[in-house]
């Protein structure tokens, strides 16, 4: 027997992560792998956060976070998707996106359920199903122009019934940048709504959309949705460490526990920061989606020039990348390949599950000097 729990022993390191230490390595590399943006953090935002400490006032928030905060949030959800979140008993401020999923996820799930990821999907969904001792159930949609279909979520469903306890339903899409269409979600929306279940619904990506209009499936299904967001991407918060989860009360109040025992509270002077961004900062993603947009356009013309084959992406700062015919390596192969020989760091699409392999992950989110030596190298 291990003294150590044998579920967390079982999960692989993040396999983003991994890589791009492992590429790292390579002297003079030009690295299109994490998800980190070039912008600084809007001024007024950074102020407000080092006004709060100056003000002596950044002890410990309460657990769901700073009232103000989550009054702001709830503002925000209901300008963006018309839905109502009490500030009181439907939100939740967390350490990132990624705290908001853990505690849904912890809340929930009991051993052997079932979650359904559709997949390539952000790595960081299966290990936290793993950890709470339940199962992925991964649909792969690379067939489906990378969308899931209600077909295949009705099929998942009819053989998994009632151990599928929620659905993680990230769009824009991190790592194809693929967006669902209202239509696209109100049918899978008619799915979820016959089961008791939750859609755990990641739209960080939401305000980095490009000509088309993001929508929210909390709007077809509040009772069953879980609205995770936060302030990484829209802001270029990534170290304030600030998102959230909106969601019914009965979810709530236990989300809340495994929140407020896991960080008591997110970062008092981050927190005022995210406010501060929600209710003075609305536009401050509009400069950035300016900028990458320009970016996704120069490097989807570079690639489609170069003979690959890319997922055209509508949302986030990835592009999605099939590996040309006639290379017969796996993708992770490929791109320790392409890191050494040609000095370009690009996620392996095998990161993001079994709908990834045959693919390679790019960001556009770096500086148009990177993206243009990227281009010329792999080129
Ligand atoms: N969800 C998705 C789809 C992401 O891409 C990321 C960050 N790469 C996160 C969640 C986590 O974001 P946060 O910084 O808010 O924890």
């Amino acid at each position: 027997t291990s003294v150590m729990n044998t579920e967390v022993a079982k999960v692989a390191q993040s396999g983003i992560r991994e890589f791009d230490q492992k590429v790292s390595k390579v002297p003079g590399i030009v690295k299109l792998t994490l998800g980190e943006q070039d912008f600084n953090v809007p001024e007024h935002v950074k102020q407000a956060a080092i006004k709060r400490r100056e003000d002596n006032k950044a002890h410990y928030s309460a657990q769901k976070g700073i009232w103000g905060v989550r009054q702001a949030i709830s503002r925000y959800v209901e300008k963006r998707t018309g839905v109502e979140y009490d500030p009181d008993s439907e939100i939740v401020v967390t350490v990132g996106a990624t705290e908001a999923l853990y505690a849904s996820l912890t809340a929930i799930l009991n051993p052997g359920d079932k979650v359904i990821i559709p997949t390539p999907a952000f790595a960081l969904y299966f290990p936290l199903v793993t950890i709470n001792r339940a199962d992925t159930i991964l649909i792969d949609t690379s067939k489906d122009n990378f969308v899931l279909t209600p077909a295949k979520l009705q099929a998942a469903l009819d053989k998994y019934g009632d151990s599928v306890k929620a659905i993680i339903l990230n769009y824009p899409v991190n790592p194809t940048g693929v967006e669902y269409t209202e239509s696209q979600l109100q049918a899978l929306a008619d799915i979820i709504s016959e089961h008791k279940m939750y859609v755990i619904a990641d739209e960080i990506y939401c305000e980095l959309t490009y000509g088309v209009e993001h929508h929210s499936i909390a709007t077809m299904l509040p009772e069953q949705t879980v609205l995770v967001n936060g302030l990484s991407k829209s802001h270029a918060m990534t170290g304030y460490r600030i998102g959230y989860f909106a969601a019914p009360k009965g979810f709530v109040d236990n989300a809340a526990k495994v929140h407020a025992f896991a960080v008591t509270c997110p970062s008092n002077p981050a927190q005022y920061a995210a406010a501060e961004a929600l209710e003075h900062g609305l536009s401050d993603a509009v400069p950035m989606k300016e900028q990458y947009q320009k970016r996704r356009d120069y490097v989807a013309k570079r690639l489609a020039d170069m003979g690959f084959k890319i997922v055209q992406p509508q949302g986030a700062f990835y592009i999605f990348v099939k590996i040309p015919d006639g290379f017969d390596e796996s993708s992770f192969d490929f791109a320790v390949d392409l890191a050494q020989k040609a000095k370009v760091g690009i996620i392996p699409g095998s990161a993001f599950g079994p709908g990834g392999e045959g693919y390679l992950r790019l960001s556009y989110a770096a500086s148009d000097a990177d993206l243009k030596l990227a281009m010329d190298r792999m080129e």
